[in-house]
């Protein structure tokens, strides 16, 4: 650890005078000053060490300063940092095949974006291009990016603000069983609610103006929401029977968070196609893109796609994610995150979930979890309200100051703490990591009211 809290106040000043953060108010935050990470810890300039619980924003999924990664980028640095996008490059190529031999069915081509937000707004012009229609459908409690396009496809609060957002986007209910909208008591019934409702949307709305679907495979900040039985591949044949384009997002669950290399593959469907960013090289040089299927592949065999980027296949970018590929299949990560997942992640979480009545559900896959707490375990009103801020989120803040006091830095949304820690966590941090969390919730017990 480099201790040296002088170089930290300066990180600090020119933070405050100078940079503009995602998603805040400027005046009302304070950015902790960060001097180094490794494995799945980072710390700041005053010693202290964190847990990184959410790998940043569920993307290192490699954990921090892996060094196959690292000396990749810097041989490729060496070797041509940069090529334009119309020249063909031997990592772009070599990471377009890794990718291509990894992704279900007829995904066999890469469109390489710098992240997840590109990669979404690209899927959905090729699939308005493609079927000549202009409707996508996106579910409420899901996360597409922030620009344009995908904050208007993004079912959540951040959208909000962002609005007029333009667009011709639809919003539908996905399934969720432990909030069930249509109060269901077991997932093969969710899983049919939610495909009657869905058909029952596109009937509604026109299945001859509806270019896409995009879904989350399992949605993320929204929730973790694992979805059941069947519910995929019913939106697949949904999709088929109406000639609509079938998008997988798998910006945050892509490249082994599920114990899969594309979480698609745990669910046995084929989109048309699947977006990725975040985990394809732990977010060491930003990268992303779409993965192709047959369908639009073939149509753009002849008309030109319209559309790109300066960056596309950045060769620093494509470098890190070979390396990342290649280490996670000499080491196994794959397997072991799945294993880990039910051998070690859902006993302990199970066994945190019967100590706190605060703990409504515990849900997840992979090294993909989340603890769903509430003030009214009969009633499953949450700790704090949907979009709480300021003091109504004051159970949860006390939640998030205990666990950082205790060297765990937690990723939180509305009433929930998610465990997804890098891939390459050992078996005694996550005990460790998820003992302190244990600890914690005992504050939020006491605000259950039986
Ligand atoms: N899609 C999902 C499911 C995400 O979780 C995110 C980011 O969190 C995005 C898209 C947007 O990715 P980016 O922030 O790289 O633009």
């Amino acid at each position: 650890n480099h201790i040296d809290p002088a170089a930290g106040a300066q990180v600090r000043a020119d933070d405050r005078a100078h940079v503009f953060h995602s998603w805040s108010a400027q005046a009302h935050i304070d950015p902790v000053p960060i001097a180094g990470a490794q494995g799945s810890w980072f710390w700041d300039y005053d010693g202290n060490r964190y847990f990184d619980l959410g790998s940043q924003m569920v993307n290192v999924n490699a954990g921090h300063g892996h060094p196959a990664i690292v000396e990749a980028i810097c041989e490729q640095a060496r070797i041509l940092p940069t090529i334009s996008p119309a020249f063909g490059n031997d990592v772009r190529g070599e990471l377009a095949r890794l990718i291509a031999e990894r992704a279900p069915g007829d995904l066999d081509k890469v469109f390489f974006t710098n992240a997840g937000a590109e990669a979404n707004e690209h899927a959905v012009r090729m699939a308005r291009v493609v079927t000549g229609r202009s409707t996508v459908l996106s579910m409420y409690r899901s996360y597409h990016g922030a620009s344009g396009t995908t904050i208007g496809l993004t079912g959540d609060p951040r959208r909000w603000r962002a609005e007029p957002t333009g667009g011709d986007v639809v919003r539908f209910f996905g399934p969720y069983p432990y909030r069930s909208p249509w109060a269901t008591d077991s997932v093969e019934a969710e899983a049919a609610a939610a495909l009657a409702h869905l058909r029952m949307v596109v009937e509604l709305q026109g299945p001859n103006s509806i270019a896409a679907i995009i879904i989350e495979t399992v949605i993320g900040t929204n929730g973790v929401l694992v979805p059941p039985p069947g519910y995929l591949a019913g939106v697949r044949e949904l999709c088929d029977e109406y000639g609509i384009i079938y998008i997988a997002d798998e910006v945050m669950v892509g490249f082994g968070r599920l114990g899969e290399w594309f979480g698609v593959n745990a669910f046995g469907v084929t989109p048309d196609l699947i977006t990725f960013a975040k985990g394809v090289n732990s977010g060491y040089v930003p990268l992303g893109g779409v993965v192709i299927g047959s369908r639009v592949a073939q149509h753009f065999d002849d008309v030109p796609y319209p559309g790109g980027l300066t960056y596309s296949g950045h060769p620093l970018a494509c470098a890190a994610g070979v390396a990342s590929i290649k280490a996670f299949e000499a080491d196994g990560v794959i397997d072991r995150v799945r294993a880990t997942g039910e051998d070690l992640i859902r006993p302990t979480l199970s066994k945190i979930a019967a100590n706190h009545p605060s703990v409504g559900e515990i849900r997840g896959m992979g090294f993909f979890w989340a603890i769903e707490l509430v003030r009214n375990p009969e009633t499953r009103e949450g700790l704090v309200p949907f979009n709480a801020s300021g003091p109504d989120a004051a159970p949860m803040a006390e939640l998030i100051a205990a666990c950082k006091a205790k060297g765990v830095w937690p990723f939180t949304h509305f009433n929930r703490i998610h465990v997804a820690p890098p891939l390459t966590t050992s078996d005694d941090e996550l005990t460790d990591a998820l003992a302190v969390i244990d600890e914690v919730l005992d504050l939020a017990d006491a605000h259950v009211v039986s």
